[in-house]
């Protein structure tokens, strides 16, 4: 991958980090962008090759500010990971619209807007998109009014993605992770959805972010050219078992 580039968000902790670093073990340099300006530039400390940027993916015009900085420090973007979110456990009669909006806007605005900002430099690099959904986009539960829904959008999305851009040699794919011990998830996972999830997983355990990491890398990488407009499950195998999430 040497000379090649790549744009991760959220990339200040937990998923996001973990996929820089792997990136970067791969040889690429990395734009690691985030809108918590002290966790990231505590990451960025320990990394060469990464270019940090502040940045709320939700805002267009930080989105632009932002993609101007990279376009002009890289040259070339060849691969754009989608992956800051929020997440929120809520039923629809407890999620006022400010929680509903907030979700949307990071989850589901904000890989629209780093998509569509990007796109032109994509196409020059005939590069990849990869939007982190998650298994609640899947399945449908209780407590997941907002999240779910944005999560859901987000795997539309990619297929719309892939297909307008296919064309322009440019593909989009998602993974859906399972549980993973971030401080997202540790937010809102109780003791009894941690063990729910243990005993509806297949593996019987939580993902690591390096194991969501390497899905998305393989889906950036040249090694899935003629991969576009899937849904890759990183997630123990619940996707396959049909039992309900926690
Ligand atoms: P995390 O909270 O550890 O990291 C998310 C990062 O995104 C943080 O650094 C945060 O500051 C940043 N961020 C949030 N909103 C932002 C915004 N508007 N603009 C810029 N940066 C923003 O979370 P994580 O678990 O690593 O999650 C990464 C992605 O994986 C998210 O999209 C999440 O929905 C998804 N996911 C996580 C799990 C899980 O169990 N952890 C499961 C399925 C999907």
């Amino acid at each position: 991958m040497t000379g090649k580039t790549a744009i991760v968000t959220g990339a200040a902790r937990g998923i996001g980090l973990a996929t820089t670093k792997l990136f970067l073990e791969e040889g690429r340099r990395v734009a690691m962008i985030d809108r918590d300006a002290d966790t990231l530039r505590e990451a960025a400390a320990d990394l060469d090759d990464v270019l940090p940027v502040i940045c709320d993916v939700s805002f267009p015009d930080q989105v632009d500010d932002m993609a101007r900085q990279v376009e002009n420090t890289f040259g070339r973007i060849d691969a754009l990971v989608n992956n800051a979110g929020v997440a929120d456990f809520g039923p629809i009669e407890q999620t006022d619209f400010e929680r509903w909006r907030t979700v949307m806007a990071t989850n589901l605005d904000g890989v629209f807007l780093c998509s569509q900002r990007l796109i032109p430099a994509l196409k020059e690099a005939r590069g990849a998109i990869v939007n982190i959904a998650s298994i609640s986009g899947l399945r449908a539960s209780t407590l997941r009014i907002a999240y779910g829904t944005s999560k859901a959008a987000v795997i539309h999305l990619t297929q719309q993605q892939a297909a307008e851009l296919g064309e322009f040699g440019v593909r989009a794919n998602c993974v859906a992770p399972g549980p993973v011990n971030t401080k997202l998830a540790l937010a809102v996972h109780t003791p009894e959805i941690r063990s729910a999830y243990h005993d509806a997983i297949p593996l019987n355990r939580y993902g690591s972010e390096q194991e969501i990491a390497e899905a998305v890398v393989f889906l950036a990488s040249d090694k899935a050219s003629y991969v576009t407009g899937q849904l890759l499950s990183v997630d123990g195998g619940f996707q396959s078992t049909g039992i309900g999430l926690p």
